[in-house]
């Protein structure tokens, strides 16, 4: 009986002494530790009911025992769902509604205001706390340390992972276990990752980056992992010494830049640091390289595909680009109007196919056949761009293209510019209906210290450097941008708190 995912990340492992989870309190979980762990939750699993194939619905803290709750589900052959911490009940209720799931984990804080969730679905509620304590905890300490693997293929569910609903409300994307393992055994080969690999990990467990990225490329590598419980910049700094690679979102990395503890003498044990989830500014690319003498390795992905593309390893990391291909991945730009594939240079929308591709949106057959093409094309929803050495680019985001008398205009171009700008911490360029130009631009500044941005030396600015039909024709100053809970700018608000500027 075979279990491709968990005989390859997971299983492989048994028995053996080797670190795999050090923690900030000094103590260190081996492999074979680990595994124990994941059999004992995955007997807990049964006993609460849970069968192949059924949906099991996660918010819990980051800890040892919630990643060996991920592993206890790939064992039991059943659907790992886990959820951003951060979610409130009502949000929870679509979720667990939504997913059908067969059991919800929870906080044993929040047990009491979600079990009417739990009920209303008519599932069980059971408990996980940050430091390995409630229900599930406590039927797994009481279970034995061995269990029967439970036979899965690699076209069966490994994982239902909600996108970060930046566009809309999250969708559920089915990703089987052919493309959680494909993924980490290019990734593995693609950044060099072995068993002498120490990964610092800051990230949650939630989301792709930390899940699939992180987790599943060391259990695969044989590495270990310093396993934090969040981004706590005084103790990412204790531990970076100790660090052979570190992955983060493009945050972890200027927060790191603002402190002068972070020093090329910190990270000299460091090989590479690589980042995601969202665009890394140039900019930080740059004071990057000049503190470290490291070059961030900045890749792309996104939750119904884990990662597409990456920079390479040997060759020029390029900033403001995303690479290339990674193997097994086709990528193209196309138009988004007729599908056909744009030359080279030319911005249009990103499609890929690969076994990475998820097998499509949760309940959601429509959405589906609307993004994932008959001959296996994804259509990713985002723009972009090679350039001549075949290095990709996103320029954004396809909802987020700005089209005015005709022209499209690429927020993120007009972005570059205003961030520059003496007292602008940060934008958002956006379309809003205009009775002319049927679109038109409305630039969100984030004012940077006390005095703000001077509009009038802005617009002057601006207007010497982008053609006419790209300039603003209104600027909104505000203390801050609204993000969702991944911490990405929501630009669908802005649009519906700015619809009116031009009526
Ligand atoms: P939703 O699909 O619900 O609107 P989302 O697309 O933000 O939310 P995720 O799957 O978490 O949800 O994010 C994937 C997106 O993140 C990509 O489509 C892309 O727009 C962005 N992204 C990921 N990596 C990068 C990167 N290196 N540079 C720029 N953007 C990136
Ligand atoms: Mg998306």
């Amino acid at each position: 009986m075979s279990n491709p995912l968990y005989d390859t990340l997971f299983g492989r492992h048994e028995g053996k002494d080797t670190p795999f989870l050090h923690l900030p309190d000094g103590q260190t979980i081996t492999h074979a530790g680990f595994l124990g762990q994941v059999a004992r939750y995955a007997n807990a699993l049964v006993q609460q009911g849970i069968a192949p194939g059924d949906r099991v619905a996660v918010q819990v803290a980051k800890s040892p025992q919630a990643l060996a709750l991920y592993g206890a589900c790939v064992r039991a052959g059943a659907v790992f769902l886990p959820l951003n911490t951060a979610y409130t009940a009502s949000e929870l209720e679509y979720f667990i509604a939504n997913s059908g799931a067969g059991l919800f984990v929870c906080d044993p804080g929040d047990a009491e205001a979600l079990a009417p969730i739990a009920e209303g679905a008519g599932i069980r509620l059971a408990t996980l706390d940050a430091v390995g304590g409630g229900s599930l905890a406590d039927m797994a300490a009481a279970a034995p340390e061995n269990f029967t693997t439970v036979a899965r293929g690699r076209d069966d569910l490994a994982a239902l992972l909600y996108t970060s609903g930046t566009t809309g409300r999250s969708k559920g994307a089915m990703l089987t276990q052919e493309n959680l393992l494909s993924n980490a055994i290019a990734l593995v080969s693609c950044w060099r990752f072995t068993d002498r690999d120490v990964l610092l990990h800051a990230l949650p467990i939630f989301h792709s980056h930390g899940l699939f990225v992180a987790t599943n490329v060391s259990l695969l590598a044989g590495g270990a992992m310093i396993f934090l419980p969040k981004f706590d910049q005084d103790t990412v700094i204790e531990q970076l010494p100790r660090a052979t690679t570190m992955m983060g979102v493009p945050t972890f990395y200027t927060r790191l830049l603002d402190d002068e503890r972070f020093t090329r003498a910190l990270v000299g044990h460091v090989r590479v640091f690589i980042s995601g989830s969202a665009p890394l500014l140039a900019e930080t690319h740059v004071r990057f390289e000049e503190r470290t003498g490291h070059r961030i390795l900045e890749r792309y992905g996104m939750t119904e595909t884990s990662m597409n593309s990456s920079n390479p390893y040997d060759a020029e990391r390029r900033a403001g680009t995303v690479g290339f291909a990674l193997p097994g991945v086709e990528i193209k730009i196309t138009d988004p109007d007729t599908g056909k594939t744009l030359p080279k240079g030319e911005i249009g929308q990103i499609e890929l196919r690969g076994p990475n591709v998820f097998k499509g949106y949760w309940q959601m057959p429509e959405k589906t056949a609307e993004e994932l093409r008959a001959d296996g094309f994804f259509i990713t929803g985002d723009l972009g761009r090679f350039d001549d050495d075949g290095y990709l680019t996103i320029v954004g985001r396809n909802k987020d293209l700005i089209i005015s008398g005709g022209y499209n205009i690429y927020p993120k171009e007009i972005e570059l510019i205003l961030d520059e700008q003496p007292g602008v911490r940060e934008s958002a360029v956006i379309g809003v209906p205009h009775p002319d130009f049927g679109e038109s631009v409305v630039a969100v500044l984030v004012p940077d210290g006390a005095g703000g941005p001077d509009l009038d030396a802005i617009r002057a600015d601006l207007g010497a450097r982008l053609a006419g039909f790209k300039q603003p024709r209104r600027y909104v100053v505000q203390a801050e941008l609204p993000r969702n809970t991944m911490g990405k700018v929501q630009k669908n608000i802005l649009r519906e708190e700015q619809k009116d500027s031009f009526q």
